[in-house]
């Protein structure tokens, strides 16, 4: 069921245009991730659900009633931010305390609030300190209850991990996701790293250049992107583009190696063959595989083995999982149909009738 509905949002600023006109819809209590390289527009898209920036078109809806120039305290949402937001001023008590202090509400209700929420973060003993006395993690920790006691219908998280260490992020997202397994609330999280965006997110909406590129489970989008760009985007190592040409006849010619494909396609002329590292077959030396190249090196990562492989001026990801190779060895490799994505050079978009 549709929740928070937007309807061509566009945002221009003094004539340069951050988000084109955009149409997004998210479900009561979905977990959506907004990723994107830096710069595209996910910022200013939070922005303009919680009010922070107004729309120059366009129209946002919350529960069908119209949200567009609503203000921002009155729209129901809260929103974590990258530098934490709080007051240093304050002790973690009254930071927790503040947002409360527009609402009409008896003391003992925001005292109760502030209670719950520091024993759910597991913050209760550090409510007599001041922000400077936190670590990054606990920091962020009451930035979270500051957002989770005015209890929201939207979470907004704006790169909420991004000036935590590797491993306080890890246990921050672990404990995000606890948290929105618990509360169910409707939550949209913005980050420009593929490894979080793909962890934490129910709903991925990949964007670029001001659009939305595509929406999607994580994994459907990682298996089926619909363009070069989010090909491209996720997947670490990246996805292997050749280049190569499709002839009449059926064949997919490159320098890598050739590939006979299903008869009776439409398509020819020019044409990138994209395939995820894990999907490489690598062949036996007396079992003709499609492609050849030569190990450049080896990144050896205890579960699987990446492999660097030059072919033809062609540099390639291969994951292995478990064969071992040296640097300077010749291998084959081929990859079955299904692992074959394919995409026109010119328009950047997916052909679906090859293989
Ligand atoms: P990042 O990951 O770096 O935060 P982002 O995807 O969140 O990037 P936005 O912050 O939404 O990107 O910015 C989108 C575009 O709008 C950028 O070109 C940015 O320079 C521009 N922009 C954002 N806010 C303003 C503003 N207040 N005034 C003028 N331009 C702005």
């Amino acid at each position: 069921m549709t929740y928070l509905r937007l309807d061509r949002v566009e945002k221009t600023f003094s004539g340069l245009t951050a988000l084109f006109p955009s149409s997004l819809e998210i479900n009561k209590g979905e977990f959506v991730v907004f990723v994107g390289p830096s710069g595209c527009g996910k910022t200013t898209l939070l922005r303009l659900i919680a009010g922070l920036e107004e729309v120059s078109s366009g129209r946002i809806y919350l529960d069908q009633k119209e949200l567009t120039w609503i203000e921002p305290k009155n729209r129901g949402v809260a929103m974590v931010f990258q530098n934490y937001a709080l007051y240093p001023h304050l002790t973690v008590e009254k930071n927790l305390l503040y947002p409360l202090s527009i609402l009409k509400l008896p003391k003992e209700e925001k005292q109760a609030r502030v209670k719950q929420v520091s024993e759910m973060l597991e913050i209760s003993s550090l409510l007599a300190r001041k922000p400077a006395e936190l670590s990054g993690g606990q920091r962020q920790r009451v930035a979270i209850g500051r957002a989770l006691v005015r209890q929201p219908d939207i979470f907004l998280f704006d790169e909420p991990l991004s000036n935590l260490d590797a491993r306080l992020r890890e246990q921050m997202r672990l404990e995000i996701l606890n948290l929105h397994s618990k509360l169910k609330r409707t939550t949209i999280y913005v980050t420009h790293d593929q490894y979080e965006a793909m962890t934490l997110s129910e709903t991925l909406v990949v964007m670029n250049q001001g659009r939305i590129i595509q929406k999607g489970n994580p994994l459907e989008l990682y298996k089926n992107p619909n363009c070069l760009f989010v090909a491209q985007f996720l997947g670490s190592p990246p996805i292997n583009i050749i280049k190569g040409q499709v002839t009449k006849e059926g064949n997919f010619e490159s320098p890598v190696g050739n590939i006979a494909l299903k008869p009776n396609h439409s398509f020819s002329g020019e044409a990138l063959l994209g395939i995820r590292p894990e999907n490489f077959m690598i062949e036996a030396d007396d079992n003709p595989g499609y492609f050849k190249g030569k190990v450049l090196f080896m990144e050896h990562l205890g579960r699987e083995i990446h492999l660097r492989v030059e072919s033809e001026g062609f540099y390639l990801w291969i994951i292995s999982k478990d064969k071992i190779f040296v640097p300077g060895e010749n291998i084959r490799f081929s990859v079955l149909p299904e692992n074959r994505l394919w995409f026109s050079p010119s328009s950047q978009n997916r052909i679906l009738d090859l293989n």
